[in-house]
This record gives structure tokens, sequence and C-alpha cells, in this order.
């Protein structure tokens, strides 16, 4: 960076007040980032330009996982190394100052890092494609552990300002709700693709009051009243969402979808209109992503911006909307499957209400011609039994709808939505999810990057990762096996001091590493893993002369504030790791950590460091999974059902090479009807004294009752759902099976180092670069 010493001491000097040698950690963070953007904001202005009349996509999500973007920004702009001899030199750590930045966590999990991973790859390989979100002033909660419980947090990440974004007044717009108007307000942040070329935009709204604070209520001393407007407004964009957050708070969240959609759609057609005078074009330069169900209000909304304020006729807007808007699909869980109650729509919304309305209206007339018997009318309803199904009304207001991976796109057509393929089959396709290789490997394992390169001969695969392909000559090579387990090694090294000093655990980096990270949900089933290791540690209390290669099982999960169930799987493994690690038989044997805070910046250091990636949802409930990508990449096996990405990531590196088990999804529907759950502990071995240890005194859950709830949704259901729905007690044995098998595998180390060797040059197609050309090349032809 030219004058780096003059402009981020300037950067202090007006900001701070100080001298950049004077600044804290966080300071310095800023004041550099700061220096950067002035490299950055050129380059922005000239992609404007590059892209000027080109066809554009919009992703829009209610959702963006970024994590950090200091180390990322330098590393795309190639100055990474330049920028740490430069600091180096006036005594400061960049890594430290890296590790000021907070993550910026505007979102629940894999669907928001999703989102990230595909801006990142779209300005690397110079797609013009612009998000477009919600500027939450509080992200997901930071989670800490009180005696084993989850308490969460808020998570201020704008505390010291955001360096990234730039407020832009001049292009705000009003959002009308049936309760009032507020104003939107742009935050826009650039996106830099690697090698610096394309700077894309990310642009995310904040909600304000039309006027700041009201004047006469002032003067009235009214001092409540006076900001009652602007607390009202500023509500809409206090906070993310946690998922599984229920009924409560619905009607803000609508308020939230609403938002950024109206803003979004509003600031689309605006710049249309400013350029083209008319909408004539604008499906031909237009491709708008709905990531998910979040933002499918855009359909009506969009019917109501084109007929009431544009004057189109209904035929006219219908035509550019359905040959505009394509729909991701990300869930075949019934209950995360989208639909709003009519009454919040009809007091929030009416006018968009009415549009739905008149859009369901339609849709039941083209049934009719279409020859569907009346019967079925009702599978088909966009409103139906009082509510709106989202995920209807994006099919039917799309010409595309895609699923996640093979499998589940598979799942979408023959099963969950197969009356709508039987309808529209030209609509449904595939694009298997995938990773952004700059960030989960150059940036997260440097040390493995640049061997691949120097084996490659090449850094092509920085752009290319199918390049990783050219690895298998190697895989028989044990000079190479070598210097990868050297270098597994190191990254195991990392993590244990990171481990001491955030967790004050200290773990065994010969052990094995075996990982579960991944939002806390009873499908991806980590109570199933619990249970294992609670096995394991009976088994080795019971039996002295039982061998095991000692083992770190690391778990990483937040569970939704308002998720009791997952929150009490939380509490059991904090008991297992509170019985295991606190006893001495089992030095050098196996530990247990449970991380406080599991997130992007967590989660680069702990996928280069895993010797094992565990997968274990149940079958054709994980629609993809990026975690296991991740994990892939910097060379961890997985062990894993076949179940989402994972069925594709063997077929890339071979069966042999990772640890398959349990019931596929034919399976799971074949004996689901008849399964029995307490018959499994008379075959399983070890099964009851895990299971029982929930409620036969081992373990205390603090009196809450937890436990006895969880061991009775296994056993006995509830209410709401059969027992043992997601197949914990049905896929143990196998598992376990499948964990011995990883025991005997690692003693072989040249055998193992070459599993580990062909998940990596097979993760080629894992690249969010190759997800993103499908979307561009199929779906928005831009
Ligand atoms: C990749 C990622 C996820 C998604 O993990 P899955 O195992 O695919 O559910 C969730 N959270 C963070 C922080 C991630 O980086």
């Amino acid at each position: 960076m030219d004058n780096l010493n003059g402009r981020i001491s300037a950067w202090a000097l007006t900001t701070f007040g100080k001298d950049f040698a004077d600044c804290n950690a966080k300071e310095k963070y800023i004041a550099l980032s700061k220096a950067l953007m002035q490299d950055i904001v050129p380059r922005w202005q000239a992609t404007e330009e590059k892209f000027e009349g080109r066809k554009r996509a919009s992703y829009l999500s209610a959702e963006y996982l970024m994590g950090r973007a200091l180390g990322n920004n330098l590393i795309n702009l190639g100055q990474r190394q330049e920028v740490a001899e430069q600091l180096s030199a006036m005594g400061v750590d960049l890594n430290t100052v890296e590790q000021a930045e907070p993550d910026a966590g505007l979102g629940n999990g894999g669907l928001g890092r999703l989102a990230a991973c595909f801006l990142d790859s779209a300005a690397t390989h110079g797609y013009p494609l612009n998000g477009y979100g919600i500027r939450y002033e509080f992200g997901i909660f930071k989670q800490r552990f009180v005696e084993g419980f989850q308490v969460e947090e808020a998570d201020n990440w704008l505390e010291y300002g955001d360096p990234w974004s730039i407020r832009r007044a001049d292009e705000a717009v009003k959002i009308s709700f049936a309760d009032g108007d507020v104003t939107a307000i742009p935050y826009d942040t650039p996106i830099v693709g690697y090698g610096g070329e394309t700077v894309n935009t990310l642009r995310l709204w904040k909600a304000e009051p039309l006027e700041p604070f009201d004047f006469e209520q002032f003067n009235l001393q009214n001092y409540d009243r006076a900001v009652k407007a602007k607390n009202n407004a500023e509500t809409i964009t206090k906070v993310l969402y946690p998922n599984d957050s229920n009924e409560k708070g619905k009607l803000l969240r609508l308020k939230q979808q609403y938002f950024f959609v109206s803003a979004s759609l509003q600031d689309l057609l605006a710049k249309h209109k400013a350029a083209y005078g008319d909408f004539s074009r604008f499906a031909e330069l237009n491709a708008i992503q709905l990531n998910d169900t979040h933002p499918a209000v855009a359909i009506p909304e969009m019917m109501r911006l084109l007929t009431s304020n544009e004057g189109l006729t209904w035929k006219e807007a219908w035509g550019l909307v359905t040959k505009t808007f394509a729909y991701t699909n990300h869930t075949i869980l019934a209950e995360a499957l989208e639909t709003w109650d009519i009454k919040l729509y009809k007091k929030l919304l009416p006018a968009v209400y009415g549009v739905i309305l008149k859009i369901n209206e339609q849709l039941l007339r083209e049934l009719k011609t279409m020859g569907v018997p009346l019967a079925d009318v009702p599978k088909y309803e966009i409103i139906h039994d009082k509510r709106i199904r989202m995920a209807f009304l994006s099919i039917y207001g799309t010409f595309s709808t895609n699923g996640v991976a093979q499998l589940h796109t598979g799942l979408l057509i023959n099963s969950e939505l197969k009356d709508w393929y039987a309808l529209y089959p030209e609509r449904f396709n595939n694009k298997t999810n995938g990773i952004t290789q700059r960030r989960w490997l150059l940036k997260a394992n440097p040390e493995l990057s640049a061997f691949i390169t120097e084996l490659l001969g090449s850094d092509r695969w920085i752009t290319h990762l199918d390049e990783l392909r050219k690895l298998e000559a190697y895989a028989e090579d044990p000079a190479v096996l070598e210097r990868f387990l050297e270098i597994k090694q190191q990254k195991k090294y990392q993590l244990a001091a990171h481990i001491m000093e955030r967790e004050g655990i200290e773990i065994d980096p010969h052990s094995i590493y075996d990982i579960q990270i991944k939002r806390l949900h009873e499908y991806k089933r980590q109570l199933m893993n619990a249970f294992q290791i609670l096995d394991l540690y009976y088994r080795l209390k019971k039996d002295k002369n039982f061998k095991i290669v000692p083992r770190t099982f690391i778990f990483g999960a937040k569970a939704a504030p308002g998720y009791v169930r997952a929150k009490g799987i939380i509490k059991f493994i904090q008991e297992i790791k509170e019985l295991v690690n606190g006893d001495p038989d089992m030095a050098g044997k196996l530990k247990v950590v449970f991380v406080e805070n599991y997130d992007v910046s967590y989660g680069e250091l702990l996928f280069p460091a895993a010797d094992l990636s565990e997968q274990i949802s149940t079958a054709g409930k994980e629609a993809s999974g990026t975690g296991n990508m991740k994990f892939m990449l910097n060379g961890a096996p997985t062990i894993g059902t076949y179940d989402g990405a994972n069925i594709e990531i063997v077929e890339e590196a071979g069966e042999e090479n990772n640890f398959i088990f349990g019931l596929r999804v034919e399976e799971i529907e074949q004996i689901k009807a008849t399964y029995k759950p307490s018959a499994e502990f008379r075959k399983a071995k070890g099964l009851k004294k895990v299971v029982d240890s929930l409620v036969d005194g081992t373990f205390s859950d603090g009196g809450t009752g937890m436990f006895k709830e969880l061991h009775d949704a296994l056993l006995l259901g509830a209410d709401w759902h059969a027992p043992d729905v997601f197949m914990i007690l049905k896929d143990f044995a196998a598992y376990r099976e499948a964990q011995q098998k990883v025991n005997d595998a690692y003693l072989d180390r040249m055998a193992w180092a070459k599993k580990c060797w062909m998940n990596i040059a097979g993760a080629g197609k894992f690249s969010s670069d190759r997800t993103i050309k499908q979307y561009c090349e199929d779906i928005w032809k831009c």
C-alpha cells in the first residue's frame, strides 16, 4: 500500500485524536481498514462503470454471515504480505490487528454463510452480483456458558463503528406499513474479488424514522413521545432473529422482511427507470434470487410497485416478475417451511395482502385451464387454512426453483414439492452448494495453501479449485503425505493453544481431533455423538485393556434461545465433558471440549485442525451442509450419513476414504411407520446405559427437567411428534461401529494421510465459484 504509514496516521489522528502508535488494537484495526478503503473505493467505482448496461443479478437474503473482512480484503487485494511487513517495521503485528475486528455475524448459520461465499465468488469471477439485506444493529447473539447452560448476550458489532460500510443517505427510500412510514437508509459494503479487479456491493438497509424526533412533543416536555417514532422505526433493524424463535415477535419479523425487500425493489426499479425510462427491458437486465422464502414478499411487492406506482397492467407486471425472480429452497423440514397468518398480513400490509389474494386467484384459474382436478386444487393453494404458504408463492411467482444438493433437489421433485413439479417441471433444478476456497483454505490454512501451490507449481487453484484433482498423483507419495501430516500437526498445535487461551482446557495435540461444529438442532444429532462419547467412556472405565487412539471431541454450536430441547442437549454434553475431563482415568485417552461462541472466525481455526468431520444428520434432513465441504478442503475425512452434499463428497473423494454409515432416506421411509425405539435397546450394545443416564441421576440438569424431557422425546415422543423422530437410537449401533473403524484406520499413519489427501484432491467441485457459475449460466444468464 502506498504511503501506509501516512494514511493510517491520518486516520488515527482524525478519527481517534491520537498517534497510530498510541491506538489500541481495535482503533488500529479501524485506521488500517479506512486506509485500505482508499484503495478499494476507486476500484469499486470502476466496477460500477464496467458493468453499466450489463445484466446484473441481485441476491435478496435476510442473512449474511460475513465474518471478518480485513484479512480477506488484504488477501484479495494481494496486499497482505506487504502490509504485514510495513506494520512490522512499525512494531505492529498484523495478526493482532486483524483479530481486533468483530465478526459481522448477520446470519444464523449455513444459509447466511452461503450468501457470503457467493458474494466472494461472484466478485472474484467478475460477475455483476450485488447483495441486498438488513443492517442488523445486533447480529447473532454471543454465546456464553454458565455452569454448562447457554446464556445469550447482545452482539454489539458496531460498537467501534464499521469502517467498511458507507452510509448513503441520498439513496434512502420510504417504506410504508399500515401503522406508519419509516425511512430505509442504505449502507454499502464493498465486496472485493480475488485479484481486486471487481468490487461488487453488499447493500444493507437500516430503518430510521422519517423525522429524527418530534419537536412539538419535545417542547411540550413529552420527551418519551418525542422519540417514540425513532424507537419504533429503529426497532425494525435492531436485531437478527435466531431461527426457531417461535410465535413471539412474528409481526416484527414480517416487518423486517417487507422492509428490506421493498427498499431493495424500489432501489432497483428507480435506478432502472433513471437509466432506461421504462420497464420494458427490466427483465432482460435484471435477475433477482430469493435466498429461501424470507424475501418471498418480493413477488407481490413488485406487482404492487409496478401496477400501482408505475402504471403497468397486471399482465405486464406478472410477465416481468416471473421473468426476473428465481427461488432457492433450503429445507424440507416441514416445520421450517415458512407460512404466515393472513391476519398479520392484513394488519400490517393490507395492499400487499390484496395482491397475494389476486395471485392466488390467478393460480386457481390457471390450475383449471391446465386440467387439474378440483379435488387436487387445495394441494396448491397459496392461501390455505388462513395461512400464506411462502414456498408455494415462491415457486409460482418465479421461473426457477432450485434445491442445494442432488439428494435435496431429488426429494423436492419426488416428494415434498412433487405436485408443483408435475405442474412446472422445467422450473426445477439443482445447484449444489459450495464454499469459497479464499477464506476456507487460503486465509484459514496458509500452510497447506503454500504446500499445494508448491506441488502444483501454480496458484491457479485459488480461482479454479478443480486443479486440486492433480494432487491425486501424490496420494501414494510418502514425502508428500509426511509434509501434509506435519502441516496438520501444526494446525492442531495452533488450535490447542487457542482452546487453552479461550476455554481454559488443555488438549492433547496428538489425539484425534473429532469435530462437530454447526447450529444445535435435533436433526443434526449432536445428541447421538454425545451418547457415543459416553458409551466410549463407560467402555474405557469397565475394561482396562480396551485401547483406543486418544481422542478429543470438540463441539461448537449455538442453540436458538427459544429452542429448549437444543439447550438441553448443550447442557447434557457439558455434563459429559465434566465427567470425562474430571476423571483421571481418562488422562491421555479422552477429552471433551465445547467451544464458546462458535462463529466464522472460530471456524477458521477449527476446520484446518480437524482429523475427523462429523456430518451425522438423519438422512434426508440436511439439505446440503457446507461445513462438510470446509473440513474436506482441509483434509479431514467425513464420518457421516447419506445426506445432503455428503453423498456428492464421497462421490468425489471415494467412499473408501470416508466413514459412511446409517439408514438411507428410503430405509427411513420404509420403517418409520412401525418404528419402535425401545426395541433398539435389546440390539444395540451400550445404548440403554447411555440413554438411561439422562434420568438415572448420573447427571444433573440443575433441576430444569431438561434431561427427562430429552429422554421422553426419544422413548415416548411428545404431543407434536412420534418417539425418536430423528432415528438416533436406530442409527446408534452403526455409528458406534463407524467410530471404531475410524480408530482402527487412524493407526495406519500413511493410509490415514492418504484418505485425508484424497479428500483434498476431490474438493474441487465444492468451490462456490462452481456454484455461482452455474447460477449465472443456468438461471441469471448474466
Ligand atoms: C459453514 C458454517 C455453518 C454451516 O455449517 P453446517 O455444518 O453446514 O451446518 C454454520 N456456521 C458457521 C459459522 C459456518 O462457518
